[in-house]
């Protein structure tokens, strides 16, 4: 990966950038690194035996030092080549002071450690990291210089949790980000679910409703009786709606296919329509069941408002189901969301989904991908 992102300096905060210089700084890390600065008193404290010019000159030397190292927080947006070169500024920095004898620059190691590891994608860090030890560990043997040596590992050290640390930082924002992505996922899924459910039961029970209350009404002067059965009916099935409408709200409604075609034949019939269906059905497991049955009560829903059918032929298998019926048929591309809400879950499940439709009638037809067994009933 040679991308932007994977160059960035692993401290970069791109909130950042316009913040004043000073809290880009603290935004970046300087909180974490200003007090490391004290090191830069130690080649101090060693040149005051020495002259004047020699205390000024290491004294300016460790300024230089600071500044690399404290700026480097300002850096963090530049270009990979130009914060290489910043690094390459401090690394100079500190072997300059190697020109003033008892200086040991050395000892700033972890200064060169752990700004690479903010400064410089963390794969390229890692090789200035391991060299700047193989080479201080290197020079503090064979110098005898058992504290450099201590320095160089704290330096390995450092780097290494400051480092892991931004890495463990960064992997835990993005596992955050990806789950807010998928939360929204989640939420518009289950929007759709609902909004789709709510389609295919308000649908076929208002459409019950309708063909049942122009019965009561045909009936009603003719056979009292017969009529109040009617109206009974839409009763319990206003009743059952609104049970299935918060069962839906809650995700926890069932569609059964068996149940369905039962649905089926008391709404033809009620609506005048000869239905012709299976009597029994073979063993289906739950999420095909629920499949198909949705298919049987968007397809016979239609042939009820839309088909003006005489006969209505229901068939089912474990695999598939088709509803024909002999109606007048529709043109083309339609507007409804009912065939197109069924298309997407069976398509959905892997299945396929036709509409073969003519002035002759409308035939619909859901094939599954491979019958399921689990949960049979
Ligand atoms: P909706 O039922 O909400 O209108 P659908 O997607 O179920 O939406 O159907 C879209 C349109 O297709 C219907 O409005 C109707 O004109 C036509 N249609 C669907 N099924 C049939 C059918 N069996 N017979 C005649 N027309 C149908
Ligand atoms: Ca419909």
């Amino acid at each position: 990966m040679t991308d932007d992102t994977s160059l960035q300096a692993p401290a970069f905060v791109p909130g950042a950038c316009g913040l004043p210089w000073y809290r880009r700084a603290f935004a970046q890390g300087a909180g974490y690194i200003l007090p490391s600065c004290v090191f830069a008193l130690i080649p101090i404290a060693y040149a005051l035996d020495a002259g004047p010019a020699t205390i000024a000159l290491v004294t300016l030397n460790c300024l230089v030092i600071v500044t690399f190292f404290v700026g480097s927080t300002l850096v963090m947006h530049w270009p990979e080549w130009a914060r290489w070169l910043w690094l390459a500024g401090l690394i100079s920095s500190i072997l300059a002071l190697g020109l003033f004898p008892e200086s040991r620059p050395l000892y700033f190691a972890p200064l060169i450690t752990c700004t690479a590891v903010t400064l410089i994608a963390w794969r390229h860090a890692l090789i200035v990291v391991v060299a700047a030890t193989v080479l201080g560990l290197g020079f503090s043997l064979l110098q005898g210089d058992l504290f450099g040596v201590v320095m160089v590992l704290m330096g390995l050290a450092l780097a290494l949790t400051v480092g892991l640390g931004i890495r463990y930082d960064a992997a835990r924002s993005a596992l955050r980000k990806a789950e807010e992505r998928t939360a929204v996922l989640a939420v518009a899924a289950e929007r759709e679910r609902i909004g789709r459910d709510l389609h295919d039961i308000l649908g076929h029970s208002l459409t019950t409703i309708a063909v049942k209350a122009d019965l009561a009404q045909r009936l009603t002067s003719r056979d009292p009786g017969a009529a109040a059965v009617q109206i009974g009916e839409i009763a319990t099935i206003a009743r059952q709606s609104l049970k299935d409408v918060r069962a839906t709200a809650a995700g926890m409604r069932e569609v059964r296919l068996a149940s369905e075609i039962a649905a089926a034949r008391s709404v033809l019939t009620a609506a005048g329509i000869e239905c012709r269906a299976p009597v029994a059905l073979p063993v289906i497991g739950d999420a095909d069941s629920e499949l198909l049955g949705y298919a049987v009560r968007e397809a016979v829903t239609n042939v009820v408002r839309h088909s003006g059918a005489t006969i209505c032929t229901i068939e089912a298998d474990a695999d598939h189901v088709s509803v024909t019926d002999d109606g007048t048929g529709f043109a083309g591309p339609h507007d409804g969301s009912g065939l197109a809400g069924l298309q997407g879950r069976v398509e959905q499940a892997g299945g396929s989904f036709d509409v073969h439709t003519s002035s002759a009638g409308t035939v619909l037809r859901v094939q599954l991908a491979a019958p399921t067994t689990e949960g049979a009933r």
